[in-house]
């Protein structure tokens, strides 16, 4: 079966086509369209781009979409209910589902005989126990706004799980797994016989690890006190908190681990923000071996965790324990789309 998958940001689409059967897929083209709002109009453009490009009858499309709030605890073929609930959801994930519902509705008008499938990256954490979503803020707020942990890079977390399990021979239901997505944003999730059951990321992407641009955790006292003293808006903070932050924040110079390596011995504050990124892993590493009582594997994954051994050995120093399998597994959310796609396509 000829897959498309289709993951879609604000300006641009990631794209790679899969001939896919049961339990094999075989990469067949891949590429990115940029610049859409610029040279290339919009999305339906976009999408006419990529499929003269492949020339090939597609079978199936997959598509990824970042929120699925509450509602899909797993990947789904899509139908206008499915497409309202993920509009829905869009006030919770403001500049990631827009473009996805644009990729959708086009590419759904010109492959309009075909399956088209959605992959959410909150999927993987829709069973998470409720102690570890619910935020100890009054119970209202979950019930009036559903503010509570979504966590992100699902899909990704969902992957290494799956390929650890076949790394170390045994069967994903008997293991506990520590898994880390380490890119420009980062997160880490415990997933204990298959499930997940806690994650770094909560409400938003903003919560959890050092990112390249993001804080992590902090108090939330912080907001408030720094619109004060800076005589800015909240929407100021927010952006402060999301795109300054992070590597970026502390170091003064990148968001770039590659730059920030080259710098580290002789500055100060490129140390600094490497040694606070380490030290929340190993936070985290730490007390996730601690909620599953123990812990099989972590795993490594993202630009960083996978081209930084350096970095991942200091980050296991000490926390990992004698007998703790250490794995590095190139992440592929495309994949996990298409096998996704197929068995829901193929039914
Ligand atoms: P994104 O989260 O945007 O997909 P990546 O997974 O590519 O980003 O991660 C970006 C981070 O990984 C950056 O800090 C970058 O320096 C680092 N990185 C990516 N590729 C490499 C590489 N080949 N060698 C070293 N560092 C890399």
């Amino acid at each position: 079966m000829l897959i498309l998958v289709l993951n879609s940001g604000s300006s641009s689409i990631k794209y790679k086509l899969f001939d896919a059967e049961e339990r094999s897929e075989k990469l067949l083209d891949k590429g990115l369209v940029e610049k859409i709002g610029g040279r290339i109009p919009g999305h339906k453009e976009a999408i006419s781009f990529i499929l003269n490009k492949i020339g090939a009858k597609i079978e199936a499309v997959g598509h990824r979409v970042v929120h699925g709030g509450d509602r899909f605890s797993r990947s789904v073929l899509i139908d206008n209910d499915v497409i309202k609930a993920i509009e829905d959801f869009t006030e919770l994930a403001p500049l990631h589902n827009p473009p996805s519902l644009l990729t959708i509705n086009e590419s759904r008008k010109i492959l309009s005989n075909i399956p088209h499938v959605a992959v959410f990256d909150t999927a993987f954490y829709y069973d998470m126990p409720e102690c570890a979503y619910m935020y100890a803020i009054p119970y209202k707020f979950y019930e009036k706004y559903k503010i509570r942990k979504y966590g992100f890079h699902g899909t990704s977390h969902r992957y290494m799980s799956g390929q650890a399990a076949s790394l170390l021979k045994r069967p994903l239901n008997k293991l506990k797994l520590i898994t880390c997505h380490l890119g420009n944003g980062c997160s880490i999730t415990a997933v204990n016989k298959g499930k997940a059951i806690d994650t770094s990321m909560g409400f938003t992407p903003l919560e959890g690890l050092v990112m390249g641009t993001r804080s992590g955790d902090l108090d939330p006292a912080i907001i408030p006190y720094i619109m004060e003293k800076e005589n800015i808006d909240a929407n100021a903070v927010m952006e402060m908190l999301n795109k300054k932050s992070g590597l970026l924040g502390v170091s003064g110079l990148s968001n770039d681990m590659r730059e920030l390596m080259k710098e580290k011995a002789g500055n100060k504050k490129v140390k600094l923000a490497l040694d606070i990124f380490i030290y929340r892993i190993k936070k985290y590493i730490g007390s996730y071996t601690g909620v599953m009582s123990g812990c099989d594997a972590v795993i490594f994954t993202g630009g960083i965790g996978e081209n930084h051994p350096g970095l991942i050995r200091e980050i296991c120093k000490g926390v990992i324990k004698k007998g703790v399998k250490t794995l590095v597994i190139p992440t592929d959310e495309e994949l996990m789309i298409a096998r996704d796609t197929y068995r829901i396509a193929s039914n």
